[in-house]
């Protein structure tokens, strides 16, 4: 049994990595602990410049690691470059950061002094998606390993090489043996790995199915876990909004890396007055645009289904919504009228297909806005004071109003509902896998 990596532009297996056997899985989980408590025992600036050393690696391996990132998982070679670089300038922007973000705080106790120290809690097991197979990683390996943690990573099945080149080039970078570890393992062993002592918690990027899975054997072993899961985030346009702006970008949210994106934008939930022109120009806009092709043929499958039913139960194909000829290609679709009920309302499309949906009038548009089970994020498109008002009454993570949602190294990010729990960046997922210990003096 074996990760592969199969070209989506193809359908070629170009690559095979086998699982690892028992006894090399312990040998890699006996390495932990002593490479924990030298990692730990360093200073926050020590670690923080094995950070940039890593960070010069990636930039270095640029171009091979573009290469072998379109190659798994199908990604624009310009997006891939990109999101190297968005990974090199995480673990610079931690390295810096990371000294005032662990800063002990000072707490009311008098007469006595009381203090909360962030300490950091062993070694993270980070299982992680193959959409932004660096960027995911490095997001949140960079103040995990910051705050004095170590990281064990179980990679995708279908990005082996990503997981393997991101081991070299911590390697490159000099650290110490173990700190980063790759674990090919299949789910089954992941989830004894999860149970395993020398495993301190556990942090998914992905589906809500491998969510679930995760945090249930995180919960039997009494673990920390922090899940980021699917979203079906919407895209309010008000009446007053300027919808050129807003449906170019909104072009750009819902197709980018070929629209397989959690915060992506997915339904767009339209005012009567601007309702026509935003879809008029969101379909102009989207009709030129040459996808990649999606990461999985399984998954292009899948969508096709999911738009099949949509259409099914009523929506209207005005773009695109049909697999493409190649192995697993698929164009950028717009449906319109999408009716509750369907996939294109309920579930979350992993792919370029944006969902149009006619709300009555503001009221009506907060209200399929939380008509959803995922909570990850929204924009609002409109006057900023209106914008703003409904902002506060959308259930999501994170709301972007006159913009495109994304996650910036210097935000928290994360979701509610069924998109998950805890957040990733800033001091808040810094301090996630720490230990906040109270110190009292009296
Ligand atoms: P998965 O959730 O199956 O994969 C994501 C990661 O979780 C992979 O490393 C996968 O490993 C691992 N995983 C899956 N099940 C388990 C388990 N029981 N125990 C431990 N690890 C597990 O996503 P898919 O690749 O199937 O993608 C399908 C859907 O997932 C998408 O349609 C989308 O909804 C969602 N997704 C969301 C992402 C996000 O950014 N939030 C990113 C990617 C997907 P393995 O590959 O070995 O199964």
């Amino acid at each position: 049994m074996s990760y592969q990596s199969i070209n989506p532009a193809t359908g070629e297996c170009e690559w095979q990595q086998p699982y690892l056997d028992e006894q090399s899985l312990e040998e890699r989980l006996q390495a932990l602990p002593a490479a924990n408590r030298q990692w730990s025992a360093l200073s926050v600036s020590q670690r923080g410049a094995y950070l940039m050393a890593l960070a010069q690696q990636l930039r270095l391996q640029q171009s091979s690691l573009a290469g072998i990132m379109t190659a798994e998982m199908g990604k624009k070679t310009s997006e891939a470059e990109a999101e190297i670089e968005k990974s090199a300038q995480v673990c610079e922007y931690y390295a810096k950061q990371a000294l005032d973000m662990l800063a002990p705080e000072s707490l009311p106790a008098s007469p006595s002094d009381a203090y909360l120290h962030f300490e950091p809690i062993g070694t993270v097991l980070a299982i992680m998606p193959w959409n932004f197979p660096i960027w995911q990683v490095m997001r949140c390996a960079a103040p995990t390993l910051m705050a004095g943690n170590t990281l064990a990573l179980k990679h995708a099945e279908n990005v082996p090489r990503c997981a393997d080149m991101l081991q070299t080039l911590f390697v490159e970078a000099g650290f110490p043996e173990a700190v980063f570890s790759n674990l090919f393992i299949d789910n089954e062993t992941c989830a004894q790995v999860i149970a395993d002592d020398r495993i301190a918690a556990v942090t998914l990027t992905g589906s809500e199915r491998a969510g679930r899975s995760v945090a249930a054997s995180a919960g039997k072993a009494l673990k920390k876990s922090v899940l980021e899961l699917g979203g079906s985030d919407a895209f309010v346009v008000l009446d007053g909004a300027d919808v050129e702006q807003a449906a170019t970008t909104a072009v750009k949210s819902r197709f980018m890396n070929a629209g397989q994106v959690c915060i992506a934008a997915k339904r767009f939930i339209l005012h009567p007055k601007v309702a026509d022109a935003f879809i008029a120009a969101f379909v102009q806009h989207a009709k030129s645009l040459q996808l990649a092709p999606m990461a999985r043929r399984d998954l292009r499958d899948q969508l096709q289904q999911q738009v099949d039913d949509s259409v099914a139960a009523g929506a209207t194909r005005l773009l695109g919504g049909y697999a493409g000829s190649g192995y697993a290609d698929y164009p950028a679709t717009v449906l319109d009228q999408v009716p509750t009920g369907c996939p294109a309302y309920e579930q979350e499309l992993f792919g370029p297909v944006a969902a149009m949906i006619r709300a009555q009038d503001d009221q009506d548009a907060v209200r399929i806005a939380n008509a959803t089970r995922f909570g990850l994020g929204a924009s609002v498109w409109g006057p900023e004071q209106e914008a703003r008002a409904m902002a506060h009454h959308i259930v999501a993570g994170c709301v972007v109003v006159n913009g495109m949602v994304r996650s910036d190294q210097r935000l928290p990010f994360g979701g509610t509902k069924q998109s998950g729990y805890g957040r990733e960046l800033a001091q808040y997922g810094m301090r996630e896998f720490t230990n906040m210990k109270t110190l009292i003096i009296d």
